[in-house]
């Protein structure tokens, strides 16, 4: 079974509302239909752009996705400063990143946190991206297919399968985000085969084989064919080479297989 790639730009706490359109516009010019056919692409900016990029897409009929970088797993109450998966998809936020490695590092977010949050997500009728990955040490350890593993099950619990076949997982060791260091294809291939495999062995080998695995970890212009190229690698959560237009098309133009 062939899934569609996905490449999503994660632009963390970056660019305010008008720098957003402007990237936006500028990714839109550098992309071709070829690109859009072959790949599912999707830009996640902050809170506070989303507003102004679901405009500029519905607007221009531009054929990007639209992803929120968190969300709180409640639908509304008293959560001063906490963003409502409803709330987004009134802006036509169609995925929402669960779990970020910034996210469980410096917010607290744990395991029963996110999967909260991916419950809410699909409820509210999105795609949850679910990142997991391990940590340098974790690595060294030779625990990393235990950790992520771990991550996933607590991730997809009280999850159907229907539900399930439908989501995004992101592989993204942590020891590759933001740092330059990229795990090499062979080793993204096995973790996003491994990630895989725990998703057969929680349902069935029919939803295994529907749920997209990306990978993420400075992914660049010059590691995307590669990456991408792999079976198991259904495209890219791309941080920091996702605030360059021109960058970020070559690695969505990567993806046509
Ligand atoms: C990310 O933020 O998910 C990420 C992979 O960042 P970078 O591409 O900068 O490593």
């Amino acid at each position: 079974m062939s899934r569609t790639p996905l490449i999503a730009g994660n632009w963390k706490m970056h660019l305010d509302h008008l720098e957003a359109i402007a990237l936006v516009q500028r990714l839109a010019y550098s992309l071709e239909p070829a690109d859009t056919d072959a790949a599912d692409i999707v830009v996640v900016p902050p809170f506070t752009a989303l507003r102004s990029v679901s405009t500029l897409i519905e607007g221009d009929r531009l054929p990007l996705g639209l992803g929120a970088q968190d969300c709180h797993w409640e639908s509304a109450g008293a959560y001063t400063g906490a963003i409502s998966p409803p709330m987004l998809v009134k802006l036509r936020v169609s995925y929402v990143l669960c779990g970020h490695s910034e996210r469980r590092a410096l917010f607290g977010d744990t395991d029963e946190v996110v999967n909260r949050k991916v419950r809410a997500v699909l409820a509210a009728g999105m795609t949850p991206i679910l990142c997991v990955g391990e940590t340098d040490e974790q690595r060294e350890a030779g625990d990393a297919e235990a950790v992520v593993t771990t991550q996933v099950r607590a991730g997809l619990s009280g999850v159907d399968a229907a539900r399930a076949a439908t989501l995004v997982v992101a592989y993204e060791p942590v020891w590759a985000i933001g740092t330059g260091k990229t795990a090499t294809s062979d080793d993204a291939d096995a973790m996003c085969g491994s990630v895989r495999g725990v998703v057969g062995e929680l349902y069935d080998g029919g939803v295994a084989e529907r749920v997209r695995v990306q990978y993420g970890g400075s992914v660049k212009p010059g590691n995307a064919a590669d990456l991408l190229g792999r079976p198991q690698v259904d495209g890219a959560l791309v941080g920091g080479a996702s605030l360059d237009a021109e960058d970020f098309a070559v690695i969505c133009k990567a993806a046509r297989r």
